[in-house]
Protein backbone atom coordinates (compact mmCIF):
# COMPACT_ATOMS: atom_id res chain seq x y z
CA UNK A 1 0.00 0.00 0.00
CA UNK A 2 2.65 2.70 0.09
CA UNK A 3 4.28 3.93 -2.80
CA UNK A 4 7.80 4.16 -3.29
CA UNK A 5 10.12 6.81 -1.10
CA UNK A 6 13.86 7.11 -1.48
CA UNK A 7 16.11 6.03 0.88
CA UNK A 8 15.95 9.05 3.16
CA UNK A 9 12.62 9.05 3.30
CA UNK A 10 12.79 5.30 4.43
CA UNK A 11 14.57 5.71 7.42
CA UNK A 12 12.25 8.43 8.64
CA UNK A 13 9.04 6.07 8.00
CA UNK A 14 7.34 5.15 11.03
CA UNK A 15 4.61 2.68 11.27
CA UNK A 16 2.15 5.40 11.29
CA UNK A 17 -0.95 5.46 13.34
CA UNK A 18 -4.44 5.70 11.61
CA UNK A 19 -4.76 9.39 13.06
CA UNK A 20 -1.52 10.85 11.06
CA UNK A 21 -2.09 13.00 7.62
CA UNK A 22 0.12 9.28 6.22
CA UNK A 23 -2.62 7.14 6.91
CA UNK A 24 -5.11 9.07 5.34
CA UNK A 25 -3.15 9.96 2.37
CA UNK A 26 -2.28 6.26 1.73
CA UNK A 27 -5.64 5.13 2.12
CA UNK A 28 -6.68 6.95 -0.87
CA UNK A 29 -3.82 5.77 -2.83
CA UNK A 30 -5.01 1.84 -2.27
CA UNK A 31 -8.73 3.30 -2.69
CA UNK A 32 -7.63 5.22 -6.07
CA UNK A 33 -5.40 1.75 -7.32
CA UNK A 34 -7.78 -0.19 -7.78
CA UNK A 35 -11.43 0.11 -10.03
CA UNK A 36 -13.49 -2.94 -7.95
CA UNK A 37 -15.77 -0.78 -5.81
CA UNK A 38 -15.81 -3.84 -2.86
CA UNK A 39 -12.06 -3.86 -2.78
CA UNK A 40 -12.62 0.48 -2.31
CA UNK A 41 -15.36 -0.51 0.06
CA UNK A 42 -12.97 -2.89 1.75
CA UNK A 43 -10.01 -0.71 2.07
CA UNK A 44 -12.02 2.35 3.26
CA UNK A 45 -14.40 0.39 5.90
CA UNK A 46 -11.40 -1.14 6.81
CA UNK A 47 -9.72 2.70 7.94
CA UNK A 48 -12.64 3.85 9.26
CA UNK A 49 -13.15 1.86 11.88
CA UNK A 50 -9.57 2.25 12.88
CA UNK A 51 -10.32 5.88 13.79
CA UNK A 52 -10.69 6.30 17.45
CA UNK A 53 -11.68 9.78 17.84
CA UNK A 54 -14.86 11.04 16.39
CA UNK A 55 -13.67 14.22 15.35
CA UNK A 56 -10.69 12.19 13.31
CA UNK A 57 -13.52 10.34 11.22
CA UNK A 58 -15.66 14.00 10.58
CA UNK A 59 -12.72 14.76 9.03
CA UNK A 60 -11.44 11.93 6.83
CA UNK A 61 -15.37 11.20 5.97
CA UNK A 62 -15.33 14.57 5.09
CA UNK A 63 -12.25 15.11 2.83
CA UNK A 64 -13.12 11.73 1.22
CA UNK A 65 -16.71 13.08 -0.12
CA UNK A 66 -14.66 16.20 -1.73
CA UNK A 67 -15.18 18.68 0.68
CA UNK A 68 -12.69 20.57 3.18
CA UNK A 69 -15.13 21.39 6.03
CA UNK A 70 -18.44 19.52 6.85
CA UNK A 71 -21.68 20.90 5.57
CA UNK A 72 -23.46 24.08 7.85
CA UNK A 73 -19.80 24.53 9.07
CA UNK A 74 -19.66 28.09 9.53
CA UNK A 75 -16.56 28.51 7.21
CA UNK A 76 -17.19 27.11 4.08
CA UNK A 77 -14.10 27.95 1.95
CA UNK A 78 -10.53 28.40 2.56
CA UNK A 79 -10.43 30.92 -0.70
CA UNK A 80 -7.11 29.23 -1.77
CA UNK A 81 -6.32 29.57 -5.63
CA UNK A 82 -3.87 27.98 -7.85
CA UNK A 83 -1.24 30.58 -8.04
CA UNK A 84 -1.81 30.55 -4.36
CA UNK A 85 -0.70 26.81 -4.15
CA UNK A 86 1.53 27.30 -6.80
CA UNK A 87 3.98 29.71 -4.96
CA UNK A 88 3.97 27.72 -1.86
CA UNK A 89 4.90 24.12 -4.27
CA UNK A 90 7.66 26.26 -5.68
CA UNK A 91 9.23 27.78 -1.93
CA UNK A 92 8.63 24.45 -0.22
CA UNK A 93 10.49 21.77 -2.79
CA UNK A 94 12.97 24.98 -4.39
CA UNK A 95 10.94 24.07 -7.62
CA UNK A 96 10.79 26.92 -10.86
CA UNK A 97 7.92 27.82 -12.46
CA UNK A 98 9.33 26.26 -15.32
CA UNK A 99 9.64 22.74 -13.55
CA UNK A 100 5.76 23.04 -11.97
CA UNK A 101 4.62 23.64 -15.38
CA UNK A 102 6.03 20.90 -17.06
CA UNK A 103 4.84 18.68 -14.11
CA UNK A 104 1.58 20.15 -14.84
CA UNK A 105 1.88 19.25 -18.26
CA UNK A 106 2.47 16.01 -17.80
CA UNK A 107 -0.49 15.24 -14.95
CA UNK A 108 -2.74 17.57 -15.91
CA UNK A 109 -3.50 18.14 -11.50
CA UNK A 110 -1.89 19.88 -8.90
CA UNK A 111 -2.52 16.94 -6.49
CA UNK A 112 0.41 15.11 -8.84
CA UNK A 113 2.13 18.18 -9.45
CA UNK A 114 2.94 18.47 -5.69
CA UNK A 115 3.83 14.58 -5.28
CA UNK A 116 6.34 15.27 -7.79
CA UNK A 117 7.85 18.13 -6.55
CA UNK A 118 7.73 16.29 -3.59
CA UNK A 119 9.66 13.47 -4.94
CA UNK A 120 12.28 15.44 -7.10
CA UNK A 121 13.46 18.01 -4.13
CA UNK A 122 15.91 17.55 -1.72
CA UNK A 123 15.03 16.43 1.81
CA UNK A 124 17.51 19.11 3.30
CA UNK A 125 15.62 21.93 1.56
CA UNK A 126 12.76 20.39 3.13
CA UNK A 127 14.39 20.49 6.67
CA UNK A 128 15.74 23.84 6.20
CA UNK A 129 12.47 24.95 5.80
CA UNK A 130 10.64 23.17 8.73
CA UNK A 131 13.47 24.31 11.22
CA UNK A 132 12.54 27.59 10.23
CA UNK A 133 9.28 27.07 11.43
CA UNK A 134 9.74 27.63 15.04
CA UNK A 135 7.26 25.33 16.11
CA UNK A 136 7.76 22.02 18.76
CA UNK A 137 5.69 19.69 16.66
CA UNK A 138 7.29 19.71 13.41
CA UNK A 139 9.35 17.04 13.88
CA UNK A 140 6.10 14.97 14.72
CA UNK A 141 3.61 13.50 12.06
CA UNK A 142 1.40 15.85 10.75
CA UNK A 143 -2.76 14.81 12.14
CA UNK A 144 -5.62 15.43 10.76
CA UNK A 145 -6.68 17.59 13.31
CA UNK A 146 -3.63 19.46 12.45
CA UNK A 147 -4.64 19.92 8.97
CA UNK A 148 -8.11 20.57 9.86
CA UNK A 149 -6.22 23.61 11.87
CA UNK A 150 -4.57 25.19 9.14
CA UNK A 151 -7.71 25.05 7.31
CA UNK A 152 -9.25 27.20 9.67
CA UNK A 153 -6.36 29.45 9.79
CA UNK A 154 -6.34 29.81 5.75
CA UNK A 155 -10.27 30.22 6.13
CA UNK A 156 -9.74 33.32 8.57
CA UNK A 157 -6.58 34.89 6.36
CA UNK A 158 -8.29 37.68 5.14
CA UNK A 159 -7.30 40.89 3.93
CA UNK A 160 -4.09 42.71 3.09
CA UNK A 161 -1.40 40.60 3.77
CA UNK A 162 -3.58 37.73 3.51
CA UNK A 163 -2.20 35.62 0.23
CA UNK A 164 1.43 35.90 1.93
CA UNK A 165 -0.03 34.70 5.13
CA UNK A 166 -2.01 31.29 2.79
CA UNK A 167 1.28 30.82 1.60
CA UNK A 168 3.27 30.39 4.79
CA UNK A 169 0.62 28.56 6.58
CA UNK A 170 0.70 26.08 3.20
CA UNK A 171 4.33 25.68 3.31
CA UNK A 172 4.55 25.17 7.21
CA UNK A 173 1.75 22.38 6.30
CA UNK A 174 4.00 21.10 3.42
CA UNK A 175 7.59 21.07 5.13
CA UNK A 176 5.81 18.68 7.61
CA UNK A 177 5.20 15.67 5.40
CA UNK A 178 7.27 12.89 5.12
CA UNK A 179 6.34 10.53 1.71
CA UNK A 180 4.77 12.24 -1.63
CA UNK A 181 1.72 10.68 -1.77
CA UNK A 182 0.47 13.01 1.34
CA UNK A 183 1.34 16.19 -0.74
CA UNK A 184 -0.42 14.84 -3.75
CA UNK A 185 -3.50 14.39 -1.34
CA UNK A 186 -3.19 17.80 0.40
CA UNK A 187 -3.70 19.41 -2.25
CA UNK A 188 -6.50 17.33 -3.61
CA UNK A 189 -8.45 17.90 -0.56
CA UNK A 190 -7.44 21.64 -0.66
CA UNK A 191 -8.79 21.41 -4.40
CA UNK A 192 -11.82 19.59 -3.81
CA UNK A 193 -10.66 17.04 -6.41
CA UNK A 194 -9.85 14.02 -4.79
CA UNK A 195 -10.48 11.82 -8.26
CA UNK A 196 -10.02 8.35 -6.20
CA UNK A 197 -13.52 6.83 -7.85
CA UNK A 198 -14.93 7.23 -4.70
CA UNK A 199 -18.88 8.99 -4.83
CA UNK A 200 -20.89 9.53 -1.91
CA UNK A 201 -22.32 6.16 -2.45
CA UNK A 202 -19.44 4.50 -1.71
CA UNK A 203 -18.59 6.46 1.19
CA UNK A 204 -22.08 5.55 2.81
CA UNK A 205 -21.46 1.58 1.78
CA UNK A 206 -18.02 1.60 3.83
CA UNK A 207 -19.72 3.24 6.98
CA UNK A 208 -21.98 1.10 6.87
CA UNK A 209 -19.29 -1.91 6.57
CA UNK A 210 -17.40 -0.28 9.29
CA UNK A 211 -19.92 -0.15 11.71
CA UNK A 212 -22.17 -2.60 11.09
CA UNK A 213 -24.66 -0.92 9.89
CA UNK A 214 -27.35 -1.48 6.59
CA UNK A 215 -26.86 0.65 3.85
CA UNK A 216 -30.33 1.92 4.08
CA UNK A 217 -30.14 3.24 7.78
CA UNK A 218 -26.64 5.42 6.66
CA UNK A 219 -28.63 6.54 3.20
CA UNK A 220 -31.70 7.64 5.07
CA UNK A 221 -29.82 9.34 7.84
CA UNK A 222 -27.68 11.33 5.15
CA UNK A 223 -29.94 12.41 3.32
CA UNK A 224 -32.03 13.98 6.25
CA UNK A 225 -28.98 15.09 7.81
CA UNK A 226 -27.40 16.14 4.54
CA UNK A 227 -24.23 15.94 6.77
CA UNK A 228 -21.68 12.61 5.89
CA UNK A 229 -19.44 13.52 8.47
CA UNK A 230 -22.26 13.64 11.34
CA UNK A 231 -23.90 10.40 9.74
CA UNK A 232 -20.15 8.86 10.00
CA UNK A 233 -20.17 9.43 13.80
CA UNK A 234 -23.76 8.35 14.87
CA UNK A 235 -23.21 5.03 12.92
CA UNK A 236 -20.19 4.38 14.48
CA UNK A 237 -21.90 4.85 18.23
CA UNK A 238 -25.14 3.42 17.09
CA UNK A 239 -27.26 6.23 16.73
CA UNK A 240 -28.35 6.50 12.98
CA UNK A 241 -32.29 6.86 14.56
CA UNK A 242 -31.04 10.38 15.72
CA UNK A 243 -30.12 11.99 12.38
CA UNK A 244 -33.10 14.35 12.52
CA UNK A 245 -33.83 17.83 10.39
CA UNK A 246 -33.46 21.02 12.47
CA UNK A 247 -33.03 24.99 11.63
CA UNK A 248 -29.75 25.90 11.06
CA UNK A 249 -28.65 22.38 9.80
CA UNK A 250 -29.45 22.30 6.18
CA UNK A 251 -31.03 19.18 4.99
CA UNK A 252 -30.73 17.63 0.80
CA UNK A 253 -33.24 18.67 -0.85
CA UNK A 254 -36.41 16.50 -2.25
CA UNK A 255 -35.87 16.61 -6.58
CA UNK A 256 -38.56 16.00 -9.47
CA UNK A 257 -39.03 13.49 -12.06
CA UNK A 258 -39.73 15.22 -15.33
CA UNK A 259 -42.64 14.39 -17.63
CA UNK A 260 -42.38 15.15 -21.89
CA UNK A 261 -45.78 16.51 -21.87
CA UNK A 262 -49.44 17.32 -19.58
CA UNK A 263 -50.56 14.01 -20.63
CA UNK A 264 -47.18 12.23 -19.71
CA UNK A 265 -47.80 14.09 -16.46
CA UNK A 266 -50.86 13.45 -15.69
CA UNK A 267 -50.21 9.79 -16.40
CA UNK A 268 -47.71 9.32 -13.57
CA UNK A 269 -49.95 10.18 -10.88
CA UNK A 270 -52.22 7.56 -9.72
CA UNK A 271 -55.09 10.07 -8.40
CA UNK A 272 -56.35 13.25 -8.27
CA UNK A 273 -56.34 16.24 -7.30
CA UNK A 274 -52.58 17.45 -8.04
CA UNK A 275 -51.09 20.59 -6.75
CA UNK A 276 -49.51 22.35 -9.40
CA UNK A 277 -47.42 24.94 -8.90
CA UNK A 278 -45.55 27.73 -11.35
CA UNK A 279 -41.72 26.66 -11.91
CA UNK A 280 -39.86 29.28 -10.80
CA UNK A 281 -36.25 29.98 -12.77
CA UNK A 282 -33.56 31.08 -9.83
CA UNK A 283 -31.91 29.43 -7.41
CA UNK A 284 -33.34 26.30 -5.12
CA UNK A 285 -32.85 27.92 -1.14
CA UNK A 286 -33.77 26.40 2.13
CA UNK A 287 -34.70 29.01 4.50
CA UNK A 288 -33.48 28.13 7.76
CA UNK A 289 -34.36 30.18 11.39
CA UNK A 290 -34.06 30.02 14.93
CA UNK A 291 -34.70 32.40 17.60
CA UNK A 292 -32.91 35.50 15.52
CA UNK A 293 -30.53 33.53 13.79
CA UNK A 294 -31.27 33.09 9.95
CA UNK A 295 -29.68 30.70 7.41
CA UNK A 296 -29.76 30.62 4.21
CA UNK A 297 -28.63 27.43 2.12
CA UNK A 298 -28.33 26.61 -2.03
CA UNK A 299 -28.21 23.44 -3.25
CA UNK A 300 -24.62 22.10 -2.45
CA UNK A 301 -26.15 22.48 1.05
CA UNK A 302 -23.72 26.21 1.02
CA UNK A 303 -24.72 28.98 3.87
CA UNK A 304 -25.09 31.82 1.20
CA UNK A 305 -27.15 34.25 3.35
CA UNK A 306 -24.58 36.90 2.80
CA UNK A 307 -25.34 37.44 -0.91
CA UNK A 308 -29.20 37.44 0.13
CA UNK A 309 -29.73 40.29 3.16
CA UNK A 310 -32.87 41.31 2.27
CA UNK A 311 -34.15 37.84 2.79
CA UNK A 312 -32.48 37.48 6.19
CA UNK A 313 -33.82 40.86 7.23
CA UNK A 314 -37.40 39.75 6.05
CA UNK A 315 -37.15 35.75 7.64
CA UNK A 316 -36.03 37.95 10.38
CA UNK A 317 -39.47 39.69 11.22
CA UNK A 318 -40.82 35.99 11.54
CA UNK A 319 -40.71 36.63 15.56
CA UNK A 320 -41.79 33.60 17.34
CA UNK A 321 -41.14 31.26 14.52
CA UNK A 322 -38.47 28.53 14.29
CA UNK A 323 -38.56 27.66 10.29
CA UNK A 324 -37.37 25.44 7.61
CA UNK A 325 -38.98 26.64 4.15
CA UNK A 326 -37.79 25.57 0.77
CA UNK A 327 -38.17 27.46 -2.10
CA UNK A 328 -36.56 29.57 -5.08
CA UNK A 329 -34.75 33.24 -5.15
CA UNK A 330 -36.10 34.61 -8.24
CA UNK A 331 -34.64 37.62 -9.63
CA UNK A 332 -38.28 40.02 -9.70
CA UNK A 333 -39.21 43.33 -10.66
CA UNK A 334 -42.47 44.93 -11.03
CA UNK A 335 -44.32 41.87 -10.75
CA UNK A 336 -42.50 40.11 -13.49
CA UNK A 337 -39.32 37.50 -13.39
CA UNK A 338 -36.36 38.81 -14.79
CA UNK A 339 -33.26 36.59 -16.55
CA UNK A 340 -31.56 34.31 -13.82
CA UNK A 341 -28.28 35.61 -14.99
CA UNK A 342 -28.71 38.49 -12.96
CA UNK A 343 -28.33 36.16 -10.13
CA UNK A 344 -25.41 34.95 -10.55
CA UNK A 345 -24.00 38.25 -10.98
CA UNK A 346 -25.13 38.88 -7.34
CA UNK A 347 -23.24 35.61 -6.39
CA UNK A 348 -20.11 36.18 -8.42
CA UNK A 349 -19.60 39.54 -6.38
CA UNK A 350 -19.93 38.20 -3.09
CA UNK A 351 -22.11 40.33 -1.44
CA UNK A 352 -24.71 42.63 -2.02
CA UNK A 353 -24.35 45.99 -3.65
CA UNK A 354 -26.88 48.77 -4.07
CA UNK A 355 -27.71 47.77 -7.98
CA UNK A 356 -28.36 44.48 -7.36
CA UNK A 357 -31.52 43.26 -9.10
CA UNK A 358 -34.47 43.06 -6.60
CA UNK A 359 -35.52 39.48 -5.99
CA UNK A 360 -38.11 37.51 -4.76
CA UNK A 361 -38.11 34.24 -2.70
CA UNK A 362 -41.01 31.64 -3.86
CA UNK A 363 -41.41 29.43 -0.93
CA UNK A 364 -43.32 26.30 -1.96
CA UNK A 365 -42.29 24.10 1.15
CA UNK A 366 -42.17 23.96 5.00
CA UNK A 367 -40.14 21.36 6.60
CA UNK A 368 -40.27 22.20 9.63
CA UNK A 369 -41.75 24.69 12.29
CA UNK A 370 -41.29 25.17 16.02
CA UNK A 371 -39.81 22.04 17.39
CA UNK A 372 -41.67 19.83 15.05
CA UNK A 373 -40.37 18.17 11.70
CA UNK A 374 -42.94 18.18 8.99
CA UNK A 375 -41.19 16.19 6.81
CA UNK A 376 -43.26 13.13 7.32
CA UNK A 377 -46.47 14.47 7.21
CA UNK A 378 -48.42 14.74 3.53
CA UNK A 379 -47.59 18.16 0.99
CA UNK A 380 -51.23 19.64 1.94
CA UNK A 381 -50.79 19.54 5.55
CA UNK A 382 -47.12 21.61 4.96
CA UNK A 383 -48.82 23.59 2.74
CA UNK A 384 -51.08 24.63 4.99
CA UNK A 385 -49.02 25.58 7.33
CA UNK A 386 -47.10 27.28 5.18
CA UNK A 387 -50.05 29.39 3.79
CA UNK A 388 -50.54 30.23 7.94
CA UNK A 389 -47.17 31.85 7.81
CA UNK A 390 -47.60 35.83 8.09
CA UNK A 391 -44.62 36.63 5.14
CA UNK A 392 -43.64 39.64 3.70
CA UNK A 393 -41.92 40.74 0.49
CA UNK A 394 -39.47 39.70 -0.83
CA UNK A 395 -40.33 36.42 0.93
CA UNK A 396 -43.90 35.14 -0.60
CA UNK A 397 -45.75 32.15 -1.51
CA UNK A 398 -45.31 30.27 -4.93
CA UNK A 399 -48.98 29.91 -7.19
CA UNK A 400 -50.46 27.01 -6.33
CA UNK A 401 -54.04 25.34 -7.51
CA UNK A 402 -55.33 21.73 -7.06
CA UNK A 403 -56.39 20.37 -10.23
CA UNK A 404 -58.38 17.89 -11.50
CA UNK A 405 -57.72 17.26 -15.65
CA UNK A 406 -55.20 17.21 -18.23
CA UNK A 407 -56.68 20.96 -19.37
CA UNK A 408 -56.31 22.71 -16.43
CA UNK A 409 -52.67 21.52 -16.17
CA UNK A 410 -52.28 22.83 -19.92
CA UNK A 411 -53.85 25.61 -19.41
CA UNK A 412 -51.88 26.49 -15.89
CA UNK A 413 -48.56 25.70 -17.97
CA UNK A 414 -49.53 28.63 -21.03
CA UNK A 415 -50.42 30.67 -18.16
CA UNK A 416 -46.61 29.66 -16.17
CA UNK A 417 -44.75 30.60 -19.63
CA UNK A 418 -46.70 33.60 -20.61
CA UNK A 419 -45.73 35.39 -17.04
CA UNK A 420 -42.25 34.39 -17.81
CA UNK A 421 -41.91 31.52 -15.55
CA UNK A 422 -39.97 28.12 -16.58
CA UNK A 423 -42.94 25.60 -16.78
CA UNK A 424 -44.48 23.76 -13.72
CA UNK A 425 -43.77 21.53 -10.61
CA UNK A 426 -46.86 19.11 -9.62
CA UNK A 427 -47.20 17.52 -6.46
CA UNK A 428 -49.25 14.94 -5.07
CA UNK A 429 -50.64 16.20 -2.19
CA UNK A 430 -50.26 13.30 -0.22
CA UNK A 431 -46.85 12.82 -0.42
CA UNK A 432 -43.96 13.14 2.24
CA UNK A 433 -40.69 15.21 1.73
CA UNK A 434 -38.12 12.87 0.79
CA UNK A 435 -35.12 14.29 1.46
CA UNK A 436 -32.39 14.12 -1.54
CA UNK A 437 -34.90 11.83 -3.79
CA UNK A 438 -36.27 12.00 -7.39
CA UNK A 439 -39.23 10.43 -6.91
CA UNK A 440 -42.75 10.54 -8.79
CA UNK A 441 -44.40 12.61 -5.96
CA UNK A 442 -43.07 15.79 -7.65
CA UNK A 443 -43.03 15.76 -11.70
CA UNK A 444 -41.73 19.26 -13.43
CA UNK A 445 -42.86 19.99 -16.62
CA UNK A 446 -40.92 22.57 -18.84
CA UNK A 447 -40.59 21.55 -22.09
CA UNK A 448 -39.18 24.23 -24.77
CA UNK A 449 -42.58 24.84 -26.99
CA UNK A 450 -41.93 25.00 -30.66
CA UNK A 451 -44.63 27.56 -31.85
CA UNK A 452 -45.91 28.56 -34.90
CA UNK A 453 -47.80 31.80 -36.18
CA UNK A 454 -51.00 31.82 -37.14
CA UNK A 455 -53.94 33.40 -38.23
CA UNK A 456 -57.53 33.39 -36.75
CA UNK A 457 -60.19 32.58 -39.14
CA UNK A 458 -62.86 31.91 -37.02
CA UNK A 459 -64.01 32.14 -33.57
CA UNK A 460 -66.61 31.46 -30.61
CA UNK A 461 -68.10 32.49 -27.46
CA UNK A 462 -66.79 31.08 -24.88
CA UNK A 463 -68.62 29.50 -21.08
CA UNK A 464 -68.76 29.71 -17.65
CA UNK A 465 -67.03 32.77 -16.94
CA UNK A 466 -66.09 33.60 -20.38
CA UNK A 467 -69.87 33.22 -21.34
CA UNK A 468 -70.57 36.72 -23.22
CA UNK A 469 -66.78 37.09 -25.08
CA UNK A 470 -65.49 35.59 -27.61
CA UNK A 471 -62.63 33.27 -26.14
CA UNK A 472 -62.12 30.35 -28.18
CA UNK A 473 -60.30 30.66 -31.61
CA UNK A 474 -60.18 28.42 -34.59
CA UNK A 475 -56.71 29.39 -36.31
CA UNK A 476 -54.95 28.37 -39.93
CA UNK A 477 -51.44 28.33 -41.55
CA UNK A 478 -50.62 29.24 -45.35
CA UNK A 479 -50.45 26.54 -48.18
CA UNK A 480 -49.88 29.14 -51.30
CA UNK A 481 -52.57 31.71 -51.23
CA UNK A 482 -55.12 28.96 -49.17
CA UNK A 483 -55.22 28.94 -45.42
CA UNK A 484 -55.59 25.45 -44.21
CA UNK A 485 -57.01 25.28 -40.42
CA UNK A 486 -54.82 23.53 -38.20
CA UNK A 487 -56.03 24.11 -34.50
CA UNK A 488 -58.53 25.97 -31.68
CA UNK A 489 -57.11 27.68 -28.52
CA UNK A 490 -58.77 29.06 -25.67
CA UNK A 491 -56.32 29.80 -23.26
CA UNK A 492 -53.36 32.10 -22.85
CA UNK A 493 -54.89 35.52 -23.17
CA UNK A 494 -55.69 37.75 -20.19
CA UNK A 495 -59.39 38.64 -19.83
CA UNK A 496 -58.70 42.11 -20.72
CA UNK A 497 -57.35 40.73 -24.32
CA UNK A 498 -59.82 38.32 -24.81
CA UNK A 499 -62.50 42.01 -24.03
CA UNK A 500 -60.77 43.88 -26.86
CA UNK A 501 -60.10 40.45 -29.02
CA UNK A 502 -64.27 40.54 -28.78
CA UNK A 503 -64.74 43.66 -30.33
CA UNK A 504 -62.28 43.45 -32.65
CA UNK A 505 -63.44 39.87 -33.78
CA UNK A 506 -67.32 41.41 -33.87
CA UNK A 507 -65.81 44.33 -36.22
CA UNK A 508 -64.24 41.93 -38.88
CA UNK A 509 -66.90 39.87 -38.77
CA UNK A 510 -67.95 37.95 -42.26
CA UNK A 511 -70.62 35.70 -41.40
CA UNK A 512 -72.11 35.28 -37.90
CA UNK A 513 -73.48 32.48 -37.63
CA UNK A 514 -74.80 33.11 -33.94
CA UNK A 515 -72.46 31.42 -30.92
CA UNK A 516 -70.09 31.39 -33.82
CA UNK A 517 -68.47 33.89 -36.04
CA UNK A 518 -66.03 33.39 -39.64
CA UNK A 519 -63.59 36.38 -39.41
CA UNK A 520 -61.68 37.95 -41.89
CA UNK A 521 -57.94 36.75 -41.40
CA UNK A 522 -56.58 39.68 -39.76
CA UNK A 523 -55.43 38.30 -36.39
CA UNK A 524 -52.05 36.99 -36.22
CA UNK A 525 -51.24 34.67 -32.93
CA UNK A 526 -48.46 33.09 -31.67
CA UNK A 527 -49.70 29.68 -30.68
CA UNK A 528 -47.50 26.90 -28.33
CA UNK A 529 -47.93 23.34 -28.28
CA UNK A 530 -47.14 20.32 -27.19
CA UNK A 531 -46.91 18.12 -29.95
CA UNK A 532 -48.19 18.20 -33.79
CA UNK A 533 -50.05 14.88 -34.62
CA UNK A 534 -51.94 13.66 -37.76
CA UNK A 535 -55.81 14.69 -37.76
CA UNK A 536 -58.73 13.94 -39.89
CA UNK A 537 -60.56 16.95 -38.31
CA UNK A 538 -59.12 20.36 -40.03
CA UNK A 539 -58.48 20.78 -43.51
CA UNK A 540 -54.33 20.63 -43.09
CA UNK A 541 -54.73 17.59 -42.23
CA UNK A 542 -52.47 17.97 -38.85
CA UNK A 543 -54.08 19.54 -35.56
CA UNK A 544 -51.94 20.74 -32.33
CA UNK A 545 -52.02 19.00 -28.92
CA UNK A 546 -52.13 21.26 -26.35
CA UNK A 547 -52.95 24.34 -28.18
CA UNK A 548 -52.09 27.63 -26.07
CA UNK A 549 -51.56 31.32 -27.08
CA UNK A 550 -48.06 32.38 -26.50
CA UNK A 551 -49.07 35.96 -27.72
CA UNK A 552 -51.44 38.05 -30.09
CA UNK A 553 -48.48 39.18 -33.12
CA UNK A 554 -49.63 42.92 -33.68
CA UNK A 555 -46.05 42.96 -35.40
CA UNK A 556 -47.00 40.69 -37.98
CA UNK A 557 -49.45 40.30 -40.93
CA UNK A 558 -51.54 37.62 -42.34
CA UNK A 559 -49.34 37.07 -44.91
CA UNK A 560 -46.11 36.60 -42.61
CA UNK A 561 -47.70 33.79 -40.93
CA UNK A 562 -45.93 29.97 -41.11
CA UNK A 563 -46.55 27.70 -43.74
CA UNK A 564 -48.37 24.22 -43.68
CA UNK A 565 -44.60 22.91 -45.32
CA UNK A 566 -43.16 24.17 -41.69
CA UNK A 567 -45.57 22.80 -39.85
CA UNK A 568 -44.74 19.29 -41.80
CA UNK A 569 -41.30 20.23 -40.84
CA UNK A 570 -42.37 20.16 -36.98
CA UNK A 571 -44.24 17.42 -37.54
CA UNK A 572 -41.05 15.40 -39.06
CA UNK A 573 -38.35 16.24 -36.72
CA UNK A 574 -40.78 15.22 -33.85
CA UNK A 575 -40.53 11.51 -35.25
CA UNK A 576 -37.12 12.15 -35.45
CA UNK A 577 -36.58 12.54 -31.63
CA UNK A 578 -38.94 10.37 -30.45
P1 LIG B 1 -34.09 22.19 -13.38
O1 LIG B 1 -32.79 22.36 -14.08
O2 LIG B 1 -35.22 21.74 -14.25
O3 LIG B 1 -34.46 23.35 -12.50
P2 LIG B 1 -32.98 20.61 -11.28
O4 LIG B 1 -32.14 19.46 -11.69
O5 LIG B 1 -32.32 21.83 -10.76
O6 LIG B 1 -33.95 20.93 -12.45
P3 LIG B 1 -35.17 19.13 -10.23
O7 LIG B 1 -35.48 18.65 -8.87
O8 LIG B 1 -34.97 18.12 -11.28
O9 LIG B 1 -33.96 20.12 -10.12
O10 LIG B 1 -36.37 20.05 -10.74
C1 LIG B 1 -37.08 20.85 -9.88
C2 LIG B 1 -36.39 22.19 -9.67
O11 LIG B 1 -37.30 23.23 -10.00
C3 LIG B 1 -36.06 22.41 -8.22
O12 LIG B 1 -34.75 22.01 -7.93
C4 LIG B 1 -36.26 23.90 -8.00
O13 LIG B 1 -35.03 24.58 -8.07
C5 LIG B 1 -37.09 24.34 -9.15
N1 LIG B 1 -38.44 24.82 -8.78
C6 LIG B 1 -38.97 25.97 -9.24
N2 LIG B 1 -40.22 26.13 -8.80
C7 LIG B 1 -40.51 25.05 -8.02
C8 LIG B 1 -41.66 24.65 -7.29
N3 LIG B 1 -42.76 25.37 -7.28
N4 LIG B 1 -41.57 23.47 -6.61
C9 LIG B 1 -40.45 22.71 -6.63
N5 LIG B 1 -39.34 23.05 -7.31
C10 LIG B 1 -39.36 24.21 -8.01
Amino acid sequence: MRPETNEDEEERYEVSSSSTFEAFALTCEAISSTRSKLKKIEVLSNYLRQLQSEQDLQTAVTFLSGKIFPAGADECEVNVGYSTIWRALEETFGKSQDDLSSYYLRHGDLGSVAEEAFKTSSPQQRRILLSSFDSSDSEKQLTLSEVVSSFHELARAKGKGAIERKILILEALLARLRIPVEAKYLIRVLTSEMRIGLVEGLVEESIAKAFGRTLEEVRSANLVSGNIALVSTLAKRGELHLAKIEPLKPTNFMLADSAQDPQDLFQKFDSMPVFSEFKYDGIRAQLHKRSDIVKIFSRNLEEVGKFFPELVSSASKLEQEDLILDGEIVPFRDGKPLSFQLLQRRLRKKARSIEDVPLMYFAFDLLFRNSVSFIERPLSERVMALESLKLEQPLTLSSRRLVNRIEEISEMFSESKSQGYEGLVVKDPNSSYTPGRRGRSWVKLKKELDTLDVVIVAAEYGHGKRAGVISDYTFAVREGSDLKVIGKAYSGLTDLEIKEMTDLLKSITEIDQGYRRIVKPKIVLEVAFDAIQKSERHDSGFALRFPRIKRIRWDKSPNEIDTLDKVRQIYESQRVRA
